[in-house]
């Protein structure tokens, strides 16, 4: 379109706007571009009173309307563009150039993704559509400006208040989250202060606790001593009474006192191991540290062990130990020894009992296996406890007293290692002593 008349102008711009609104820009779009299009041409037509307008879509990756704005004097792009800074900024781009027949405004605006395809039959019908356009009189078009505007004042307030709600609205949230924090942090500070009661109050019953154990053990360690006394007595009268040197007695009182005399030694063994375990807890037995034979104990314990292998159907076998020597407690490590292989043959019936040993690092391990009873899994740490015997447990000789496994435990601890237990109910036990080597 050619411009040359003031009225031209109302004309260009309903026909820019009228091309935005036909390859698919939005309303607001429309109106932008129909008002850069009529200023540049507002501009160019009061400074060289002529000028020519033309639409064109490219594509830049994206479609594009270009629209280029010229006019006939060549070199005026310096001049013109200080009058043409706002229009800049009512679409993407807008370039002045001189040309070689005149000077030339191009602006550039990007086509929405929504904007229906542009074939080329949809562009013959375009074209065709804006030559059957009708100008407006500048009164139609003057109409058209002020509803414009008034829509853009509207959405002006709309938005104002829009923003005004989300103000208010944030700073609603913003005391929200304060009390949140604030709230938060008073839980906060309580739940130290109770966590730090709490340990104040852990320490207190710990230090009772030390001091309800140390009384339990002195209270032990009293008590069967006192006891070891009257106990041997007994057992020593019982054997005065049926002695065929002593007046003799009825059959029924011989029996009587030979009840006397068992039942004495049961407490005299019942009371000893509580003395050996009370000493050990008082920290009272000390390790006589001193080279130990391992052939020497065992060959003791295949002596000392042989008389309680009752039934021929158990075979003790003491192995030859694959360790020689080891710097420990010789008593006290036969003791533990003699106490599991005691148990292993107190609840194996048929089968075989056997002691080994064998250097594992740093260490000697002494494994005390049996095919006896088993034990099930969940009682193997509760038979290290003081007096601890699993329920319905029949040992084959002797009662027991359920200290000996909490003795040996100790013993092992005081030599600087620890015992465990392997044990399947119906096929056996296993107990390992581990000893450092030195
Ligand atoms: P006890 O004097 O009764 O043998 P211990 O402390 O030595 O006391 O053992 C506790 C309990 O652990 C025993 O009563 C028995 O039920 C179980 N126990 C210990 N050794 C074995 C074993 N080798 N086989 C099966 N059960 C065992």
């Amino acid at each position: 379109m050619r411009l040359r008349i003031e009225q031209d102008v109302f004309v260009v711009r309903q026909l820019g706007r009228e091309v935005a609104r036909l390859v698919g820009l939005e309303v607001q779009d429309q109106t932008r571009l129909a008002t850069a299009i009529s200023e540049v041409g507002r501009v160019m037509l009061a400074e060289s009173r002529e000028a020519e307008v033309a639409f064109t879509i490219a594509s830049n990756g994206v479609p594009v309307l270009e629209v280029a704005v010229r006019n006939p004097v060549p070199g005026d792009a310096a001049r013109l563009a200080p009058h043409l800074g706002q229009v800049g900024r009512l679409v993407d781009t807008m370039e002045v150039g001189d040309e070689e027949t005149g000077t030339v405004v191009r602006m550039v605006r990007r086509l929405p993704a929504s904007a229906p395809k542009l074939t080329p039959e949809r562009m013959d019908d375009i074209r065709e559509g804006l030559a059957a356009h009708v100008p407006g009189t500048p009164l139609d078009e003057l109409n058209v400006q002020n509803q414009q505007l008034i829509a853009a004042l509207d959405e002006v307030r709309r938005q104002r208040d829009d923003l005004a709600r989300l103000n208010a609205e944030l700073e609603e949230t913003n005391h929200g989250v304060m009390a949140l924090y604030n709230q938060l942090s008073e839980e906060l500070e309580e739940t130290n202060r109770g966590v730090v009661a709490l340990y104040a109050e852990l320490d207190e019953k710990s230090v009772q606790l030390r001091a309800a154990s140390e009384a339990k053990t002195r209270f032990l360690a009293n008590v069967s001593h006192e006891l070891r006394a009257p106990v041997t007595a007994i057992i020593g009268l019982g054997r005065l009474l049926t002695d065929p040197s002593s007046d003799s007695l009825t059959e029924e009182q011989r029996r009587q006192v030979e009840l006397i005399r068992g039942s004495a030694t049961d407490l005299l063994s019942l009371v000893n191991d509580l003395l050996d375990l009370a000493k050990a807890e008082a920290g009272r037995i000390e390790p006589n540290w001193a080279a130990v034979d391992l052939k020497a104990v065992f060959g003791q314990l295949r002596g000392t062990l042989r008389p309680l292998v009752t039934r021929p159907e158990v075979e003790l076998i003491i192995e030859e130990p694959a360790v020689t020597t080891l710097r420990s407690d010789e008593v006290l490590l036969a003791q533990i020894l003699r106490n599991l292989l005691t148990n292993a043959l107190k609840f194996t019936a048929a089968g075989s009992v056997r002691l080994s040993a064998r250097a594992v690092g740093d260490d000697v391990e002494f494994v005390v296996a049996d095919t006896g009873t088993g034990i099930s899994s969940e009682l193997h740490e509760r038979i290290f406890e003081e007096f601890y015997q699993v329920p319905g447990s029949q040992a084959l000789n002797g009662r027991g007293t359920g200290l000996g496994l909490p003795y040996a435990r100790r013993l092992a601890g005081l030599l600087g290692g620890a015992l465990r237990v392997e044990s399947t109910v119906g096929e056996g036990s296993t107990f390992t002593v581990r000893l450092p080597l030195s």
